[in-house]
Order: structure tokens, then sequence, then C-alpha cells
């Protein structure tokens, strides 16, 4: 048996790759450097081109670009009007940005269990957690895939909940064909390097909702308004005269950020390509090793994945998730795990939640790594990450 490089071996490479890693290039360096000479750093036209093309893209009627998706999913709460009794349904196995979006407004999570096939929310673990208090769910396209959209729509409508998609991973994924963007009531992107497209930090909100939309755009900008038809008093003042009709934050993308971020989207197609044709290669050789569980996709979705997450079959191996992990990294694969289930951070522990709410959560939480998936990775770069998971459930199969 080969030697692991934890135990002194051979590394499988010599350099290190990480789980992602943005794709950053000429154009968009051009992009950006365009702006930085022009007249406008922020609140200029290359933010409302953004948002033009980025409801084109996601084939909505309304976008909102924000300064990062936390904030995104911020604005969407503020819109939806969740408050202090309010509850809203959402997964544990995601960033604890999901669930903190509902606390910033003073609502209530609710963590409802996943699916363990395909990790996403559960609609029937949804449904099973509707109390009368019960005003909206934030669904997460967990890894890129995405939600059981029609079954989690079909529950909202009988229940008269919002549902806020969290798009995090997914910009670029379609459910049934139709683009991620266009589906829920409002759809909350991150620009975070790691993720699909990047300007640094960023986000964007997309809706259908005429009202959704108007309360966004007021939430992302102190809640200030220059419309006119929005005031109410003195509308006549002057051409200065603007008015704060609700408390909003500064939550504004630059134009240096929306110029790299159009940048970006004009090549999200073919990163989607290429992140597809390695997500098809993994699936293809871990199918093989019988200690490796693969993520189901629900043919529903055709998935621009922004993780390629592998789960251990512990009972198969002699070692542990982190002996693994640890492994993974001595050979110069630098793992990540997405994600601690976020009630079992201290804070959610000290608000009243406990382990054992979600146990499919739970469950797949201790056997899961991500491995690196992102677009400029080389066939060799695959080939390595692929050989370093065989020889180390190699070493460890029971
Ligand atoms: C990254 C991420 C966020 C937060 O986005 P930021 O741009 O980092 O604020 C929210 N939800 C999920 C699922 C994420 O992965």
């Amino acid at each position: 048996m080969e030697k692991l490089a934890i135990f002194g071996g051979k590394p499988v490479r010599e350099n290190k790759i990480f789980y992602g890693h943005q794709t950053v290039l000429e154009d968009d360096v051009k992009a950006v450097t365009e702006v930085l000479t022009s007249d406008y750093l922020t609140c200029g036209p290359k933010v409302s081109e953004l948002e033009k093309k980025l409801a084109e893209y996601c084939e909505a009627k309304y976008a909102v670009s924000v300064s990062n998706g936390t904030a995104a999913l911020h604005c969407a709460c503020l819109a939806a009007g969740i408050g202090p009794g309010d509850e809203v349904i959402t997964t544990p196995l995601t960033f604890a940005a999901s669930a903190n979006c509902v606390l910033y407004v003073g609502g209530t999570p609710v963590f409802a269990d996943i699916n363990p096939k395909t990790y996403n929310i559960d609609p029937e673990s949804i449904r099973a957690h509707i109390t009368d208090k019960t005003k909206a769910v934030i669904a997460v396209d967990f890894t890129g895939q995405c939600i059981e959209f029609e079954k989690i729509r079909a529950i909202c409508d009988e229940y008269n909940l919002i549902l806020i998609e969290d798009a995090a991973h997914s910009i670029g994924s379609l459910y049934n064909g139709k683009k991620v963007g266009s589906l829920a009531d409002m759809t909350c992107f991150s620009f975070h390097p790691v993720k699909n497209i990047t300007c640094g930090e960023g986000g964007a909100i997309t809706t259908n909702n005429e009202e959704f939309h108007k309360k966004l755009v007021l939430a992302h900008t102190h809640g200030i308004t220059h419309d006119e038809s929005l005031m109410e008093e003195a509308p006549h003042e002057g051409s200065w005269y603007y008015e704060q009709i609700s408390l909003g934050f500064n939550y504004r993308l630059t134009d240096i950020q929306a110029a790299f971020l159009i940048s970006q989207l004009n090549k999200l197609d073919s990163f989607k390509e290429k992140r597809k044709a390695i997500v098809k290669k993994y699936n293809e050789a871990f199918k093989s090793i019988p200690e490796i569980i693969i993520q189901e996709e629900i043919p529903e979705s055709d998935s621009c994945r922004h993780l390629y997450i592998i789960r251990l079959s512990l009972d198969k191996l002699n070692c542990t998730r982190r002996e693994f992990f640890d492994a993974m990294s001595a050979e110069n694969i630098q793992c990540q795990v997405h994600y601690v289930p976020t009630y079992f951070f201290p804070y959610y522990k000290h608000l009243g939640y406990s382990e054992g709410l979600c146990p499919n959560a739970e469950e797949v939480y201790r056997g899961i790594l991500s491995i690196p998936l992102y677009p400029t990775l080389t066939d060799k770069d695959t080939d390595d990450v692929i050989e370093a998971v065989r020889k180390i459930t190699d070493y460890y199969r029971k």
C-alpha cells in the first residue's frame, strides 16, 4: 500500500490547491481600471448596467445590487416584512447568513431537515415545521443544485408564505429550464470570491414583484428616495430634494465592483461548462469507490455547481473525517467542510437551539468534505484530487 503523505510518503502533488478559487481574467482587469479613472466610483452608470444585465440573465423583472450576499438576505427579510414574532423556516446545512438574516430583523429561524441524498431542504420537513407564526421560507440551493422548487412553491402557496431563495451557490443554474433568479419571490446572490462569479464582495436580489422591488431599493440605500411618487411631503421643494421614508442601510455596490461583475457575468456560462465537466469526471471516478457517497441531483436541476462534496461512509473506513481531511491536506489538496450545522454554533445554542433538531443534516455533516471545484482546474489537478481520494480510501479501507 502506498504510504500517505501525512505519514511521510510522497504527496500526490507538490503545490497546494484549494477547494475553491476565483477566475479573474484580463478583461476583468480592464473593466475595473476603466471605472477607476471615470467620473463615478459609486452610484454611477455601471451599477444600473449591471442590474439590467443581471435581471436579463436571470430572466427576472428586477435586480437590485448590494454590497454582499448577507446584505441581500437582510434586504429580502426587510422587504418581506419579517419582524418580531415571525418564524422563518430554513436549513441548518448552509452558511450562517441564511439564518442570521432572520435574527437581524427580530424574527425566529426554524430549522427544517434536509434530504440525506441531495442535502437540500426537505419539502416535507418544511411542512412539518409550519405554525401559525410562519411567515417565510429561506431555501438554499446547496452546492448549486436547485431546491425542489415546485413542491416548496406549492407548500408556500398553501400556507401563504413568502419564498426567499438563497442562491449564493447557484447563479447560472436552471430549474426545469428556468433560470435561478426567476422562480422564487426573491432570490439572493453572493459574489464572494469562492462563488460562481465574483467582484471581491458583492450581492444582489432578483424579483418579479414590484412591491418587493421598491422595498429592496429603499432598504439598500438608507430608506431614502428621489422618486416623487413615493414621497410623503413637499415633493415640489426642488430637484435637490429627497426623503427618507423608511429605515434602510448603506448596502450599495460600487461602480468598480459592478464593472467587475458585468465582466464576470459574461463568462458565467463558460465557467458553468467547466464546472459541470469536472463534476461529471469526479462522479465517474468516485462511483467505483464504495466508501465515497456522491451527492444525488434531482433531474429538474441543471446545476452550475459551486461545491463538490464527497461524503465518507465512515462505517467502512478505519479513520475519522478529520483524519481523512488532514490526509488530503498533506497530499496538498486543501479541502473544506460545508457546513457546520448553524445551530451547532455557541451563539445559536445560547439562543436555545440544541443538537438533535435535524438528524439528517447532522448525520450528513459528520461525513462530508468539499474537494476542489473551480473553472481553472487542469486535467492534471483533477486527476491528482481523484488519486488522493483513492490513495487515502485504499489506505483506510476496513
Ligand atoms: C456565501 C454565502 C452567503 C453570504 O454571502 P456573502 O456575500 O459572503 O455575504 C449566504 N448564504 C450562503 C449559502 C452562502 O454560501
